[in-house]
């Protein structure tokens, strides 16, 4: 049978499925679970994939599940298809769960109905008796950030030490077998058509400043205190007047919030906290910028008088598409969503833990349509349900059976010219070292 027959055989059987798999994607729209806590959704998904009559592991760095199936036509390369469970908190979002605040603003929730929809297809039409080496279906938690003082409280109880899902995976060995990945991205952007792959992404790392100052009355004997608040100002002007100094082909994003400014007007704060990541296009990027940063927080704290704590977190490392995968992607992308909706992007500002795959195996991460809204806004949405949930299990599919069909003469393709940048080992390492405290003492300098 040829790559193609087989590719319409499988879509028929993902077709037989379509209502159950739109129902998989509505079902977990309406249980948004933040990063690591995705307990239901992954129930779900281990029912899902045991249906099917494969075993899979569950619970793997707290809720990651994974299965495998073994194509019959020998040994081969291992093809891990990729789906992230988790939602994020949205400040008003409809269908934020009142809990927790948690919504599916990024579209996770397509991610898993097609990952579970490509298993589906896969196994209905009988594809492993013409495929060589295994492919892998992978759900994976905490692809967004957020959730912090949990994750640090984790971190400190030695349970994590990684607040991606997928660097945790890493570093616990759940990849350890894989030799290529990918995974599909919802979007809500008319630019991006209905199916389109990017060059790459930024990656980024995450702080934590905390100012500390003086507590005084803040009417009767202000000249008593050391305003943290104002501190914390000055840390985040410096970070504006640094804005000049990037350069625009390192795309370099800071955007800090502040979470804590003051406990009561009557009192000049003894503590600011600031949050915020710094993104950049490469590694080196980063790092001189994150630098910079750690410039402007110690120049609050020196004009105040304040000592500042400054956490250095690592976070993910840029992502670089494969190119080799792209090209069969695009093809398989074209057959189903017809060439005036495919686009090529360029570089994007966001981060993905996908990038930390991508320095250690060739990884893919395309996008496909079927939303509405912002990514990561209260007007997201999911409105076209064949093309956000059923289509990317149908592209998924075509790649399991170009990478692993034919002797797995695609898989063989990829992996030939692919150079990752780092070993698993290399990345661990890396990813450590990115891990700072500094305490900073305004008041002795
Ligand atoms: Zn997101
Ligand atoms: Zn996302």
């Amino acid at each position: 049978m040829t790559r193609a027959e087989l590719k319409r055989r499988v879509a028929e059987a993902i077709d037989r499925r379509s209502d159950e798999i739109i129902g998989v994607g509505e079902q977990i729209r309406r249980q948004p679970e933040l990063g690591f806590k995705e307990v239901k959704t992954a129930g779900l998904v281990e029912d899902s994939l045991r249906r099917l009559g494969l075993s899979p592991r569950a619970r793997l760095a707290f809720t990651g599940v994974r299965a495998e199936a073994a194509g019959t036509r020998g040994a081969g390369p291992t093809f891990a298809l990729i789906g992230e469970l988790d939602a994020l908190v949205v400040s008003g979002h409809p269908e934020a769960d009142p809990a927790t605040g948690a919504a599916h603003a990024c579209g996770h929730n397509a991610q898993v109905a097609g990952l579970l929809g490509a298993a589906m297809g896969l196994l209905d039409a009988g594809a492993l008796e013409h495929l060589s080496g295994r492919v892998v279906f992978f759900a994976v938690p905490a692809e967004e950030g957020g959730d912090l003082e949990w994750r640090m409280a984790q971190r400190r109880a030695g349970a994590l030490e990684f607040f991606g899902g997928k660097p945790e995976l890493v570093r616990l060995g759940h990849f350890d077998d894989v030799d290529l990945a990918m995974m599909i991205h919802t979007t809500p952007r008319p630019e991006d058509g209905r199916a389109s792959v990017p060059l790459s992404n930024n990656g980024r790392v995450g702080k934590l400043a905390r100012f500390a100052g003086r507590a005084a009355h803040a009417g009767g004997a202000p000249h008593l205190g050391v305003n943290a608040l104002y501190a914390a100002q000055i840390a985040l002007a410096a970070i504006n007047a640094l804005r000049e100094t990037f350069r625009d082909e390192d795309t370099i994003r800071i955007h800090p919030i502040l979470t804590h400014g003051g406990s009561q007007v009557n009192v000049i704060p003894a503590e600011a906290r600031l949050e915020t990541y710094v993104r950049g296009r490469t590694l080196d990027a980063v790092i001189d910028a994150n630098a910079k940063v750690d410039r402007a927080l110690r120049a609050g704290a020196l004009a105040l008088g304040a000592t500042v704590e400054i956490d250095t977190l690592p976070g993910y490392l840029p992502l670089d598409c494969d190119a080799t995968m792209a090209r069969y992607f695009r093809d398989n992308a074209v057959d189903l969503v017809g060439e005036s909706h495919y686009r090529e992007l360029g570089h994007r500002a966001g981060s993905t833990d996908m990038g930390d795959l991508s320095q250690i195996m060739p990884v893919l991460h395309p996008y496909m349509g079927g939303a509405r809204g912002t990514g990561h806004a209260a007007d997201y949405e999911i409105v076209d349900k064949p093309l956000a949930y059923v289509a990317p299990a149908k592209a998924l599919a075509a790649m399991v059976i170009d990478m692993l069909g034919d002797g797995a003469a695609g898989a063989r393709d990829v992996l030939a010219t692919a150079r990752p940048r780092l070993s698993r080992a290399e990345y661990l390492a890396l990813q450590r070292s990115m891990a700072r405290r500094e305490v900073y003492d305004g008041g002795a300098a």
